[in-house]
């Protein structure tokens, strides 16, 4: 006979509280942030179709569900604390809540962090997980403190660069063709996303602005302008492409690199003085960091190449409801 809900929950999502003064079976989880700290508290879910394909691995969408999340603790430069999951599924299936919860878990305890409640219900396939982090009061990374003059910095793993999982994306839809190996590397880009949560706590007090990258480069900058306030020159040819990215046609790398999404980098700027500090953090984080442009007084974005020459038709991000 199949599991119940609460057998499923008690089996796949409890697991004795740590931190939190209350975890999983009661009507509320009860977590205290250490004094004076301010609560930071995001929502990320995950819908098959829309944001994992079926063909995705149960222990890589745990992940990448978990991943997602932490990485908007990142961009806020938040130390995550505990996660709520709500997940609905159309059946029971326990290999798949088996590799589910390894993936949750093996990311969860790398951050140290727990589950601590949640809810559970038959339904199409979502996930949808709540993280819950703390940031000393005025320290958060926001959105709206770019200012003209500051650099332009993205994260990026060493060696690698942005783009990759969307060129993945581009391999499922039949539109790109990759040999084996790379098609691997670029599928785990899109399905393994590592939250930079060491970064964003080292940026605190350093960035001006940060946010992170989901929806795609050129259209996450516009959130951190449009907030701030000011516009920005962006050196399309400074940004980091992985060899494989590197080795793809131009129009196609660029559109990877300016508006494919799942990147889960930071963006963020600094002052121009502070290029030094910016390295320091991203060594401290042990991930790279490239300097992409700058912020300018005047509204917009405009993309550039090397020679500083204008791109006339920079793809734009990603908008749920537009594509
Ligand atoms: P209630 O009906 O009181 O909202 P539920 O019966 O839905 O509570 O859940 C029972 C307990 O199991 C609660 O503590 C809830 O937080 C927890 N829970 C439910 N689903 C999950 C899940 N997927 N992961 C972790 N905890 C869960
Ligand atoms: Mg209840």
């Amino acid at each position: 006979m199949a599991l119940g809900e609460f057998d499923l929950i008690g089996k796949y999502f409890t697991r004795p509280a740590r931190r939190a003064v209350l975890g999983v079976g009661d009507d509320c989880a009860l977590i205290a942030p250490n004094p004076g700290q301010q609560l930071a508290v995001s929502c990320d879910m995950l819908v098959e179709g829309r944001h994992f394909l079926p063909t995705v691995a149960p222990q890589r969408l745990g992940h990448k569900a978990l991943a997602v999340n932490l990485s908007d603790l990142a961009a806020c430069g938040a130390r995550p604390l505990a996660f709520t999951l709500a997940l609905a599924m159309p059946r029971v299936d326990e290999p798949f809540l088996a590799g589910l919860a390894q993936g949750l878990f093996a990311l969860a305890d790398a951050h140290e962090i727990e589950l601590i409640g949640g809810d559970t219900t038959a339904g199409p396939l979502n996930l949808c997980i709540t993280v819950f982090g703390e940031v000393p009061p005025g320290q958060a990374l926001r959105r709206d403190g770019a200012r003209p003059g500051d650099a332009l910095w993205v994260s990026h793993p060493v060696g690698g660069g942005l783009g990759d999982a969307r060129l993945a994306l581009e391999v499922f839809r039949g539109r790109v063709a990759l040999p084996g190996d790379a098609f691997d590397t670029v599928r785990r880009a899109m399905e393994c996303p590592q939250p930079r949560v060491v970064l964003g706590l080292a940026l605190r007090g350093l960035a001006t602005a940060a946010i992170d990258l989901s929806d795609g480069l050129a259209g996450d900058l516009g959130h951190v302008l449009a907030r701030s306030g000011v516009g920005a020159r962006l050196v399309a040819d400074a940004l980091p492409a992985s060899p494989v990215l590197a080795a793809q046609p131009l129009a196609l790398r660029r559109e990877c690199l300016l508006a494919g999404g799942d990147d889960y980098e930071l963006l963020f700027t600094a002052p121009a003085g502070a290029q030094a500090a910016v390295q320091a953090a991203a060594a401290q984080a042990g991930v790279a960091v490239s300097c992409i442009g700058r912020i300018e007084a005047e509204p917009g974005l405009r993309v550039v190449d090397a020679e500083g020459r204008a791109l006339a038709d920079a793809p734009a991000g990603f908008d749920h409801f537009r594509d």
